[in-house]
């Protein structure tokens, strides 16, 4: 339907619509990601994570995976909320629409109104895309196959707590959890919009934590909310790689956006501290390799879920993620608020974060003083203090 709403000119203008103002990043055509192909379709049994649940990686690792989100009350909890509210979603999905909404056929338009029903909804930073061959899972953790007939994506993403993240070592009793709030944001808010375009008679799912049916860092590269870095995930400009995403599936026809370039590339391959800083060696410090048609940074994933699993001074680990230079203090948007897309002053940002981190032994002041969780640990039923914690003086 061809018309024009009135006093919505946000909708038509390229006005800045969420807190970042990632309109004024430089896109390109193509993701900064060389990808010689051929790239193949994956089985979310294949993932490093699936291997050590399954006991691939011996049964200890396995024993201790299966109580990695239950260890820590904190996250527990936020796992516990997130599955139900998901299980109602799942059992009471509403029907799509059977007549077709009277919407602007302007498929640009239709982008800039979901993306900003997203901000409405929380997110930090929305993006839109086609789904890229090799994106989608041929198979779930269960090895029950994977359809997802759908053109778009229309990409989330949330950042962590930045101060929670900045007081944590991140592989500590609180660094889990930090990724369970925001897993429980986004399944909330993607779960959200797929109901409300299903409303408006177009068919949608979700791609968010406990259901991935897709990869997300091909979603983030692809819809301009980041590139990759020698972690192998997405890192934006604005905080780093200390977020999570998730993703609506949709044929409701949109326009999608383009990926950016901030010159992360060359960043990473002189940087290294995270390959330096991880615990276990699994971030490498060569140059990129071809992986499934990509040319990237390799991670040794089976060293990675090994630690995640049995980490004995907390729960997994994100510890390559909270000492990244892009994960720094002062991103809040209001730090962007006079921020004109010169990309030099991000790199001068990031480049004083890794001074410091270097200068005080990769902690942030903030480890001294914010710790505001209780280190606890749920062992047979009972909640204990860990072994490892590092609290003062009990009395
Ligand atoms: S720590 Fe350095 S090399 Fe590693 S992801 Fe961050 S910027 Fe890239
Ligand atoms: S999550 Fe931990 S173990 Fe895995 S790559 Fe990062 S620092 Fe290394």
């Amino acid at each position: 339907m061809n018309y024009k709403l009135n006093n919505r000119d946000i909708l038509y203008n390229d006005a800045q619509l969420g807190p970042y103002p990632d309109h004024l990043l430089k896109r390109v055509d193509r993701i900064t990601t060389k990808v010689p192909g051929p790239v193949k379709n994956r089985s979310q049994l294949e993932s490093a994570a699936s291997r050590a649940n399954r006991g691939e990686y011996g049964e200890n690792v396995a024993q201790e995976r299966r109580r990695v989100i239950e260890k820590v009350p904190i996250g527990a909890a936020l796992f516990e909320i997130r599955t139900n509210i998901k299980e109602i979603n799942r059992l009471k999905k509403n029907p799509v629409a059977t007549e077709k909404a009277p919407l602007p056929d302007n498929t640009r338009v239709m982008s800039r109104h979901l993306k900003s029903m997203g901000y409405f909804l929380g997110a930090d930073l929305m993006g839109i895309c086609e789904v890229p061959q090799g994106a989608v899972y041929t198979d779930d953790e269960f090895g029950n196959p994977i359809d997802v007939p759908y053109k778009y994506a229309v990409v989330f993403s949330k950042r962590k707590h930045l101060l929670t993240t900045l007081a944590s070592t991140g592989h500590d009793w609180i660094f889990d959890s930090t990724s369970h709030q925001v897993y429980q944001l986004l399944a909330v808010w993607s779960d959200t919009m797929a109901n409300y375009i299903r409303r408006l008679g177009y068919e949608a799912e979700v791609s968010n934590m406990r259901n991935y049916i897709t990869l997300m860092t091909p979603l983030i590269l692809a819809a301009g909310l980041g590139e990759v870095s020698r972690l192998g995930i997405a890192l934006n400009p604005f905080f780093g790689a200390n977020f999570k995403a998730a993703a609506v599936l949709t044929n409701l026809p949109l326009l999608p956006d383009k990926p950016i370039d901030f010159g992360l590339q060359e960043y990473c391959s002189k940087c290294k501290i995270c390959a330096d800083q991880c615990i276990v060696g699994a971030i490498s410090t060569k140059d990129k390799e071809l992986y499934n048609g990509y040319m990237t940074w390799l991670l040794d994933a089976k060293k990675c879920a090994i630690y995640n699993s049995i980490n004995k001074i907390g729960s997994v680990c994100g510890h390559c993620t909270r000492i990244c230079p892009w994960n720094r203090p002062h991103t809040d948007p209001c730090d962007f608020k006079d921020w004109d897309g010169d990309i030099k002053r991000l790199f001068v940002d990031a480049d004083a974060r890794a001074a410091y981190l270097r200068e005080h032994n990769f902690r942030d002041e903030l480890e001294d003083t914010h710790k505001w969780w209780i280190d606890l640990e749920e062992i047979d039923g009972r909640l204990v203090i860990p072994k490892s914690t590092k609290y003062g003086v009990i009395s």
